[in-house]
């Protein structure tokens, strides 16, 4: 689905994403681990064609993303990031239907009525009571379940997530993650999602690509992933790594510095 070759981006002279290359299969559950300012949120906005690289290939569904005009991008891939949301006055029913741009006439027309889909996302997402309200009049996960609603019904085949569980709780961490699941489980959309919290990637991801200060510094399964040392390495602080006991995946416990 996606398949990033040499991947490089400098802003004014320095380099923020070096030499990245990595796939992405078809339906696969992708993530996106390292530490702040180590370029993720780049290397995303590359993917989704918000930004250039200065050197280097990317390809959606095997052509090159330059090849796509927005629309068509549009309706291959949604992203959700913290500002993806419009101003506050508009209605989440409204949010919502912005979500189907890429499927309209330029008189805001599509061929087919989305309601029954759009309807089905609410009530998935439970959004029914919200549907009215303003965007200020909802809490911040809330509004992340909005954002996630605009970016399902654009149907894209790739959803890429920029922590999407950010300010969240952990009960609203959980449920977004599993929506986001279930979803790909019905629909086979492929996704790459960035995410700050280690155990909540060893959960949910099939595989993991961590990076630090830009550069690539493994991709391969949670377990390969998620070990002390390679964390410490990169985050600075080494953590204590143990099986979950029920999913039997890697979950790190913190230690204090003393
Ligand atoms: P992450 O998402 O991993 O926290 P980012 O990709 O947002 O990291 O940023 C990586 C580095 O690139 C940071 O040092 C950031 O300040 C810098 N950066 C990001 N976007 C720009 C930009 N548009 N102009 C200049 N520097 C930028
Ligand atoms: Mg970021």
């Amino acid at each position: 689905m996606i398949e990033v070759k040499a991947l490089h981006k400098s802003f004014h002279g320095k380099s923020v994403v070096t030499d990245v290359s990595f796939a992405v299969e078809r339906g696969e559950f992708f993530g996106i681990i390292g530490p702040n300012g180590s370029g993720k949120s780049t290397l995303m906005k590359m993917i989704s064609g918000v930004i250039s690289p200065d050197g280097g290939e990317i390809l959606i569904a095997e052509k090159p993303i330059g090849s796509y005009s927005r629309k068509a991008l549009a309706r291959l891939l949604a992203v959700l990031e913290q500002e993806a949301l419009p101003p506050v006055g508009f209605r989440v029913r409204e949010v919502l239907e912005m979500g189907r741009f890429p499927y309209q006439n330029w008189l805001g027309e599509e061929a087919e009525d989305p309601t029954p889909l759009i309807d089905e996302i609410v009530g998935m997402l439970g959004l029914a009571e919200l549907e009215d309200r303003t965007l200020d009049q909802l809490s911040g996960g809330e509004k992340q379940r909005v954002a996630l609603g605009k970016s399902l019904v654009q149907k894209p085949m790739l959803l890429l997530l920029d922590e999407p569980t950010t300010y969240l709780d952990i009960g609203y961490q959980i449920q977004l993650m599993d929506i986001v699941r279930s979803w790909q489980k019905n629909t086979q959309v492929t996704v790459v999602a960035v995410l700050h919290d280690l155990n909540l990637a060893s959960l949910y991801c099939d595989r993991i690509l961590m990076v630090h200060k830009g550069n690539q510094i493994r991709v391969g399964d949670p377990r390969d992933i998620l070990q002390s040392s390679l964390i410490e390495q990169v985050y600075g602080t080494r953590p204590i790594v143990m099986e979950h006991p029920v999913h039997q995946l890697p979950q790190i416990i913190l230690q204090s510095g003393t």
